[in-house]
């Protein structure tokens, strides 16, 4: 078993015995339950409008080099630079030398999964540079030194208590302040650094080939100023988030926000195709756009996997997910949880460190099911085990078991070999994992064969 495997099941294994975890998150997925089905009104026919998502999605992502491209040449064009990067160390090497020649001491950041991904605050604070997360939710998390738990609502498992308490542990504030009360003290503290910082970072919902644009989403204006208020900007954006057009976002912008939060559109919504131009007062002077790879490619060279990149981060298979709800966001130990998170993370790391992570789902389909761009999760889940058994990620018994059962299906007369009790001493010894953590299997006395043929005799 892998180390990961082994982090995940001990990790899952305490969450999932957590009362008062399961408790607030369902809670929170409860409050979310209750305003998706608002915001899907909104759609004439939803089931057209996710199918057209997911066309528009595969047209991307079928031609994301020739779409990159174009993206690129006319952000260009406006004064941004482009910055292709591989690897995560790539892109953090890039970011190092912007911070350098800029002289960063502090920098601000709104939410983005993909600066989680490549560890870039990890990386900030060894070059000195304090960097700060201006999302409330990653800004509760960044004080309490935690990754986040969700990768739409980064405290989802915290109480409005708990962050009451954590303020005053760590801001000096009043025991027992309300959800208003700490909301703006975090603004104060936030407010300061815009103006105080060189460089600010965001991500990008989607970057735009036909305009050479990104888009923001966001519902505190903290992306904004983030990217506003410091001379320099630079995006950090995974390859996958490209779009054809801008006139695209008119669908994706109300599918992201009714998935995402039930929200019919996120109140902030920003387009930005380059830095300030001439005739502009407002705007960074300089604007640099990475565009990461770090296995995304792994993910397109399979035409089945490929599928994946059609994510639109809305996170609505992690709020749907059985698995997810009891086990919770941080026992899976990586930057993506849930669904998606189980099919990306063995392409993007590593499939035999992470392949355990495709087991980890009852199969019932309910993240497809919600899926705004209709991914194939459950699908994909089992193409990763696929994957894994094709490339010997299997143990020696496993093997020997299936393939013990493989002969005997085939063959009725080794089937009625022996009697029901010593198929389950086999079977339940063989597959020791499987009755681990449920009831030993327990066969039919008789054999079908026995059975059909007293059922006949009956007959007559
Ligand atoms: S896979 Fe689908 S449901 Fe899950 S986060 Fe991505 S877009 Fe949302």
């Amino acid at each position: 078993m892998s180390k990961s495997a082994s982090t995940f099941i001990a990790k899952s294994t305490v969450k999932a015995a957590n009362l008062d975890h399961r408790r607030k998150i369902n809670f929170n997925i409860n409050k979310y339950n209750a305003v998706v089905p608002q915001a899907k009104l909104q759609f004439n026919d939803l089931m057209t409008a996710r199918e057209q998502a997911k066309i528009i999605k595969w047209k991307a992502i079928e031609n994301l080099g020739a779409m990159l491209e174009q993206f690129e040449k006319n952000i260009s064009a406006r004064g941004a630079k482009v910055i292709w990067a591989e690897t995560a160390e790539e892109a953090l090497t890039e970011i190092g030398k912007i911070c350098k020649a800029k002289n960063c001491k502090t920098l601000v950041k709104s939410k983005s999964m993909v600066t989680e991904e490549i560890h870039l605050n990890k990386y900030l604070a060894k070059q000195g540079i304090e960097s700060v997360e201006t999302d409330l939710g990653e800004y509760i998390q960044q004080l309490d030194d935690e990754p986040p738990y969700h990768i739409v609502t980064p405290a989802m498992h915290k109480s409005k208590e708990d962050v009451a308490k954590l303020f005053a542990e760590k801001l000096g504030t009043p025991e027992g302040l309300s959800p208003q009360q700490l909301t703006l003290v975090a603004r104060e503290k936030l407010r300061k650094k815009y103006v105080e910082a060189e460089v600010g970072v965001t991500g990008a919902n989607f970057i735009i080939a036909d305009t050479g644009s990104i888009s923001v989403t966001e519902n505190e204006g903290n992306g904004r100023l983030s990217c506003a208020f410091p001379k320099t900007h630079i995006v950090v954006t995974g390859i996958e988030k490209i779009l054809p057009s801008l006139t695209d976002l008119s669908l994706f912008l109300p599918l992201l926000s009714t998935f995402g939060t039930g929200q019919k559109v996120t109140v902030y919504n920003t387009i930005i195709s380059g830095p300030k131009q001439k005739n502009e007062a407002d705007g960074p002077e300089e604007m640099y756009v990475i565009l990461l790879d770090n296995g995304r490619t792994n993910l397109l060279a399979n035409p089945k996997t490929r599928e994946a990149l059609y994510c639109i981060r809305c996170g609505a298979c992690l709020n749907a997910c059985p698995v997810y709800k009891n086990i919770g966001g941080h026992s899976y130990d990586t930057t993506y949880s849930g669904p998606i998170g189980s099919v990306i993370t063995p392409h993007l790391k590593n499939l035999k460190e992470y392949k355990h992570l495709s087991y980890a789902s009852s199969l019932c389909g309910n993240c497809t099911e919600v899926c705004p761009v209709r991914i194939n999760l459950h699908e994909l889940l089992l193409e990763n085990r696929y994957e894994a058994v094709q490339e010997g990620d299997s143990g020696v018994a496993e093997r020997v078991a299936w393939k013990m059962w493989k002969l005997s299906s085939l063959k009725r007369s080794m089937m009625n070999m022996s009697n029901g009790n010593t198929k389950s001493k086999v079977v339940n010894t063989l597959f020791k994992g499987w009755t681990k953590n449920r009831a030993d299997l327990h066969f039919s006395e008789k054999t079908f064969n026995e059975m059909w043929k007293e059922k006949e005799k009956h007959k007559l």
